[in-house]
């Protein structure tokens, strides 16, 4: 708790002082590309019979939303005299992408990652040490995501004299799910400029974006919640459906929508875009889910994959598979939402994906 307690203070007093926000803002312009671009789909457009508007966060430097997170952590943990970072991985892309921030800012790095993702996932794992980050196994329960957090946070409070544990996504104890969603709220501030510009002061009239822990929606949800016309949607895996299929439950220093078993054990999540194989999802989105300002629909593997091919062949652009979640439930729901304009975060690109995928479409391609 006195942990949580310094980081909060620490957040509150940084994000509220202007030269840390100018420092972080310089360095999303300068280092990760931003803002991302607003593009409009005119050929999946015609092909849906829905406008489709992509917020581009597959051009940020490494590929995906997680940059503007790890930039404003790993800024954060300097100002806080902390000279190392302990973070969790499950694909490998919240590592990858925090042993980029830390080699940027000369802080150590070790990355926990569950064994059998790292046999998994050896690209990444790869990446991380070229990127000077240390990676260790968490060998204990599933061996996946869920165990790297417990080892991570285990980490943590051994050694929070002078680390930092930089959360991947909007989910665990308060100050996390807090502070990671205002890290990605360039996301949703950048797109509602963008969407006024491009549709005459008017906003889109749903904003959709995958969910797996749920930043990246958070993100750009952020910048429509207080809209009553903006209808929200966060597109679960069918085989991770936390919202969908969970039950109340507290993990990691939450209380939140969590797939468990009738026992109360934490289940496995499956998913075909490993980045979505989380079993829970943050609070913030529980508490959207329930009041009613957001809905949590599920799209099947097979769904992703035609989303996936769809949105190549018809624009140029192969997205992650975490991203074509939400092309997939864009197509499928394309009769109800015929006429009207829909932002689709594209969270990601889809090179990581292109090697499992040529298995996947083998017999197709
Ligand atoms: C990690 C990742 C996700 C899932 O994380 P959220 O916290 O739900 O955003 C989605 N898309 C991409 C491309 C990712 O790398």
């Amino acid at each position: 708790m006195p942990a949580l307690f310094e980081l909060e203070a620490a957040f509150a007093e940084a994000w509220a002082d202007g030269s840390f926000r100018a420092e972080l803002d310089g360095l999303l312009r300068d280092y990760a590309g931003r803002p991302s671009p607003l593009t409009e789909c005119h050929r999946l457009s015609e092909e849906l019979g829905v406008r489709v508007l992509l917020k581009r966060e597959d051009l940020n430097h490494t590929g995906s939303h997680k940059i503007n997170n790890v930039l404003g952590q790993a800024l954060l943990a300097k100002r806080m005299g902390k000279a190392r970072l302990v973070a969790e991985t499950g694909a490998g892309q919240h590592g990858v992408a925090t042993a980029t921030a830390a080699a940027l800012m000369g802080l150590r790095c070790e990355v926990y990652m569950g064994e059998v993702d790292m046999a998994r996932q050896e690209l990444n794992v790869f990446r991380m040490r070229l990127l000077g980050a240390v990676v260790r196994p968490a060998t204990s329960g599933s061996r996946t995501l869920k165990d790297a957090v417990n080892d991570a946070m285990r980490d943590w409070v051994a050694t929070v004299g002078d680390s930092h544990y930089c959360l991947g996504s909007v989910m665990g104890p308060h100050p996390y799910p807090w502070m990671v969603r205002e890290f990605h709220r360039v996301i949703g501030s950048e797109s509602a400029v963008q969407c006024r510009s491009l549709l005459d002061g008017a906003s889109p009239e749903v904003v959709v974006a995958c969910v797996g822990g749920g930043s990246n929606a958070a993100g750009i949800f952020s910048g429509f919640s207080e809209d009553p016309n903006v209808e929200l949607v966060g597109v679960e895996p069918a085989g991770g459906a936390a919202v969908g299929h969970g039950a109340p439950g507290i993990v990691h220093g939450m209380l939140s929508y969590l797939l468990q078993d009738e026992w109360g054990q934490v289940a496995e999540a499956h998913s075909i875009s490993a980045g979505l194989d989380y079993p829970g999802v943050g609070p913030e989105h529980s508490h959207l889910a329930d009041s009613g300002r957001a809905v949590y629909p599920s799209v099947t593997d097979a769904e992703v994959v035609e989303a996936f091919v769809l949105l190549s062949r018809t624009e140029g652009i192969i997205p992650a598979l975490e991203s074509a979640h939400a092309l997939a439930w864009v197509s499928r729901e394309r009769a109800t939402l015929a006429g009207s304009t829909v932002l689709v975060n594209l969270s990601g690109r889809g090179d990581k994906d292109v090697a499992q995928m040529m298995d996947v479409l083998a017999d197709r391609l």
